[in-house]
């Protein structure tokens, strides 16, 4: 396999993904998340296209069991700003529709609602990210990603299409993000599922934080006590139930299905990336 490749959830240890393959088109993203966990990927921030990627991805899809499920994409974003003009991701889509999977597209970007008409046609959910639902702040933590309401707006479009769509609402920032997450909540009530989870550092992140909140990365240091796996630092158990227990709580007032990711808190959801509306 080239590019389709089985998905390896950094190993972590508290992964409960289902058995999934994961497909970047791109390589690298510019959206430059100061969180973001794909930054061990050298040359993180600078967007490449691969080579040779059409005919490779149609060898890949050929040799996959029938009604595998591909998550695209979790090391990158499927729908940089270069996406509107490149449409390497459209192109995908249009080869992918021709073979027996099951697609999870995991974005940030509302120019996913452009590919309706290719999605429409496929076995799909959509996932997008909201964090925070001020610019100010998303202009912080996420700089060139599109905004939040751009993106809850492509969520709504999507839904009304017919379209499962997921919530991810995560990372949930200590100190920075726990106070917008329910206003996030409240604006994408519409939604088919959430997954949530708080931010996991490791060292480079730490470091970017750093370089944005100052005072932030001081308090990160007493709080970040545990290590999991090898490289990622977390917060003790009870104090991420707190950060995570008010989007438990209006979930379920709501009647929204939700999950987390690498958090190890049971949860009642058929999965926890949402694929089960697949
Ligand atoms: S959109 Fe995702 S892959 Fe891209 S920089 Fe942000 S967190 Fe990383």
């Amino acid at each position: 396999m080239y590019y389709v490749k089985p998905f390896d959830p950094w190993k972590s240890p508290l992964c409960t993904c289902p058995p999934k393959y994961s497909f970047n088109p791109y390589t690298g993203c510019a959206h430059n998340c100061i969180y973001c966990y794909a930054t061990y990927i050298p040359r993180f921030h600078r967007l490449r296209l691969k080579r040779d990627l059409f005919r490779k991805l149609k060898s890949d899809l050929r040799k996959l069991p029938p009604n595998s499920l591909i998550s695209m994409s979790n090391s990158s974003d499927p729908y940089p700003q270069a996406e509107k003009s490149l449409e390497i991701t459209r192109r995908c889509l249009e080869i992918m529709r021709d073979y027996d999977i099951r697609l999870l597209i995991v974005t940030k970007s509302d120019i996913v609602t452009r590919d309706i008409d290719l999605l429409s046609e496929m076995r799909c959910a959509v996932s997008i990210t909201v964090t925070c639902i001020s610019d100010c702040m998303a202009s912080k933590i996420e700089p060139n990603a599109p905004k939040p309401k751009d993106r809850i707006d492509a969520l709504k479009k999507l839904k009304d299409a017919g379209i499962p769509v997921i919530l991810r609402l995560d990372p949930v920032i200590p100190f920075l993000t726990e106070s917008e997450a329910l206003k996030v909540l409240e604006a994408c009530d519409f939604v088919d599922h959430v997954v949530t989870s708080t931010l996991k550092l490791r060292r480079d992140i730490l470091a970017r934080f750093e370089r944005v909140f100052l005072e932030l990365a001081e308090r990160y240091r007493i709080i970040y006590t545990e290590r999991v796996g090898k490289s990622y630092y977390y917060m003790p158990r009870e104090l991420r139930f707190k950060l995570l227990k008010p989007i438990i709580e209006r979930c379920e007032e709501l009647g929204i299905s939700y999950a987390f990711c690498r958090e190890g808190f049971e949860f009642k959801a058929k999965s926890c990336d949402g694929s089960h509306l697949i």
